[in-house]
């Protein structure tokens, strides 16, 4: 279905075809009317099915840019995200009078204050700086009609849980809740319901949980080799950018620091550098100047990067959602990207785990482990060995 096929107003439609965007995805089809009624939702879709807009749209034109109120709060688990979301807000609503701001932590808060005083329809935020903002008095929810938890499940997990029970505490009159993600895992789901009223479920994830335009290589390597396996691998492939992760902050240090004499145009991002680092090496890498980037999994989740054709984990991902989140950054609206993940021997029972529970076929670069100990169950996985390219030779042997 088209957006201009929806009684949108006018302004919204010329914003949207500004940006290209003509055809409505599943999830903003499935999800607008429910939003646009007013009622509350749960809405869970594959990553990079356009998420932001399904919810920005409706919101942007629910809000009445006379009355001067924050009347859509947005909250989202980090600042990059909050940036973005708040991009993605500002080009839709850049036709209309509606005034979307954002607010994190890490920027100083005197500035957030002056303009939160001015004045500000819809607010994205993050739970750590709005919280902040609220002791502080300076924020009224009392025109909220509508609260948005986008990676509601990691919002709603136990570090924000309480935070984001709190923020929602302080809108007390009746408003509509939406809750959008791309995994909700079984403890989650209570939580969320708990936060919803009578609301509508919407799940656009089938069966096979992981985003078929995303190929699953894996690489049983020790962990003294992988820098040399990742760069032969890396060398193998048609790359536009690469991202790497990692399960530690340490960890991305070390790695940069080790492989930055191998591979060029990179850098490396976690929590613990300034925010204006952070933003700096967020805007390198989308605008292309960065070729690799190591992180940390504050860029795991929800972030857009349209030209990542790689996602290395150079750690195992701590369950089936890291690497749903982590992978999710390519193969984005349908365009193809490969994932890469090293396995070591202690984690091939969390990799049995996850093919299962994600429905991955995996392809094995290199050495099969589970052909190897030939149990019974690891004969039923579906295997596929691929070898580098740049030696055919031995490609037509080991290939099925
Ligand atoms: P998600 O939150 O589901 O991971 P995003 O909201 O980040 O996905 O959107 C993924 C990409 O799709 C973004 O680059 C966005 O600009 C683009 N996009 C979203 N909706 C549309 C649309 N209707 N037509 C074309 N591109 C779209
Ligand atoms: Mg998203």
């Amino acid at each position: 279905m088209k957006f201009s096929e929806l009684d949108l107003p006018a302004n919204i439609l010329k914003a949207l075809k500004k940006m290209g965007y003509e055809e409505m995805t599943p999830i903003q089809e499935a999800t607008y009317p429910v939003i646009f009624a007013g009622q509350d939702l749960c809405a869970l879709a594959e990553t990079g099915s356009g998420k932001t807009a399904a919810c920005a749209i409706p919101l942007i034109q629910k809000v009445d840019p006379a009355l001067n109120a924050i009347q859509g709060l947005v909250l989202v688990p980090t600042r990059e995200l909050c940036m973005q979301y708040m991009a993605e807000i500002e080009k839709i609503a850049s036709t209309t009078h509606v005034i979307p701001y954002a607010v994190y932590g890490g920027f100083d808060k005197k500035i957030q204050i002056a303009k939160l005083k001015q004045e500000v329809h819809i607010l994205v935020a993050t739970p750590g700086r709005l919280i902040d903002l609220l002791y502080d008095g300076i924020l009224s929810f009392a025109q909220v009609k509508c609260a948005i938890l986008d990676e509601a499940d990691e919002l709603l997990k136990v570090g924000f849980l309480e935070d984001i029970e709190f923020i929602l505490s302080c809108i007390l009159h009746e408003h509509q809740t939406l809750l959008f993600s791309a995994t909700m895992p079984d403890d989650i789901k209570k939580l969320a319901h708990d936060c919803l009223r009578d609301p509508q479920h919407i799940s656009l994830i089938t069966d096979r949980v992981a985003p078929e335009s995303i190929e699953h290589y894996f690489s049983y390597t020790h962990p003294k080799q992988k820098q040399i396996e990742l760069i032969k691998y890396l060398e193998g492939e048609d790359i536009n950018q690469v991202l790497v992760f990692c399960n530690a902050r340490h960890m991305v240090d070390s790695l940069f620091r080790s492989i930055r004499k191998d591979l060029r145009d990179i850098d490396y991002m976690h929590a613990g550098l300034t925010q204006d680092k952070r933003s700096a090496t967020i805007e390198k890498f989308r605008s292309g100047k960065l070729r690799y980037l190591i992180a940390s999994d504050v860029a795991g989740r929800g972030l857009d990067f349209s030209h990542v054709s790689h996602v290395i984990n150079w750690d195992f991902p701590r369950d089936g959602e890291q690497y749903t989140h982590r992978t999710g950054r390519t193969g984005r609206m349908g365009r193809k990207g490969k994932a890469f993940t090293f396995v070591s021997k202690h984690d091939l029972p969390s990799f049995r785990k996850l093919i299962r529970s994600r429905k991955i076929t995996p392809c094995w670069i290199g050495k099969d482990p589970l052909c190897e100990n030939n149990t019974p169950q690891d004969r039923r996985t579906q295997t596929r060995k691929r070898t580098f390219r740049p030696r055919p030779a031995e490609g037509s042997k080991k290939t099925e």
